[in-house]
C-alpha cells in the first residue's frame, strides 16, 4: 500500500525531509513511504507521549540521516524507537535488524504529505479521539496574548533544511 499524493513526486529533485524539534537530527527520504498508519497501541502512546503515533515506512536504501542521528530505546525484544536525545522528539519505529524504518509523519517538514490509510493497535484507542472535530477549536494566535507572541523567540528548527 502506497502513500497518497506522493506517487507523482520526483524524489530526485524534491526529496521528502524532516527532523526533530531542535534540528539536531535531520533526515531525507527519496522514495514514497508505504503503509501509512496511525498506531494506538500503548507502546506508541508512551513513546510519543501522545494519543497515538502516525507512521509510514521506507526502505533503508531510500533513507538517510543528513544531520546527527537519533538515540534508540529498545521497547521490546523486537522493536526499537528512535528519538532526538537533545529535544526528545519521537522520530522512528523499526524492527531490530530490519531493512525498513518507520518515520513519524508529524516529524516531516510537510506534515500533511502522507495521509494515514489504516489504524493499528485499536485495542488501546482512546475513546476521546472520537470527540476531535467536535470540541471548541481555536488558533494559537487566538489563545496567546499578541504582545507575548511578538516577544517569544522560537527555538524550533524551521520546516526545511
Ligand atoms: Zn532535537
Ligand atoms: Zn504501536
Amino acid at each position: 500500500m502506497s502513500a497518497r499524493n506522493l506517487e507523482d513526486r520526483d524524489f530526485e529533485r524534491e526529496p521528502l525531509t524532516g527532523g526533530c524539534q531542535c534540528g539536531a537530527v535531520r533526515f531525507r527520504i527519496s522514495a514514497p513511504l508505504t503503509t501509512p498508519h496511525v498506531c494506538h497501541c500503548r507502546m506508541c502512546q508512551k513513546a510519543s507521549g501522545s494519543a497515538f503515533l502516525a507512521l509510514a515506512e521506507v526502505g533503508l536504501e531510500n533513507f538517510a540521516w543528513t544531520r546527527g542521528e537519533p538515540s534508540w530505546f529498545r521497547s521490546s525484544e523486537a522493536v526499537e524507537r528512535g528519538f532526538c536525545a537533545a529535544c526528545g522528539t519521537s522520530l522512528h519505529f523499526r524492527y531490530v535488524g530490519s531493512a525498513w524504518i518507520d518515520v513519524s509523519l508529524a516529524s516531516l517538514d510537510e506534515p500533511e504529505a502522507v495521509v494515514p490509510e489504516q489504524e493499528f493497535g485499536c485495542e488501546s484507542r482512546l475513546a476521546w479521539i472520537g470527540l476531535l472535530g467536535e470540541l471548541p477549536c481555536s488558533t494559537t494566535e487566538a489563545t496567546t496574548p499578541s504582545d507575548a507572541l511578538r516577544t517569544y523567540a522560537s527555538r524550533q528548527h524551521p520546516d526545511h533544511d
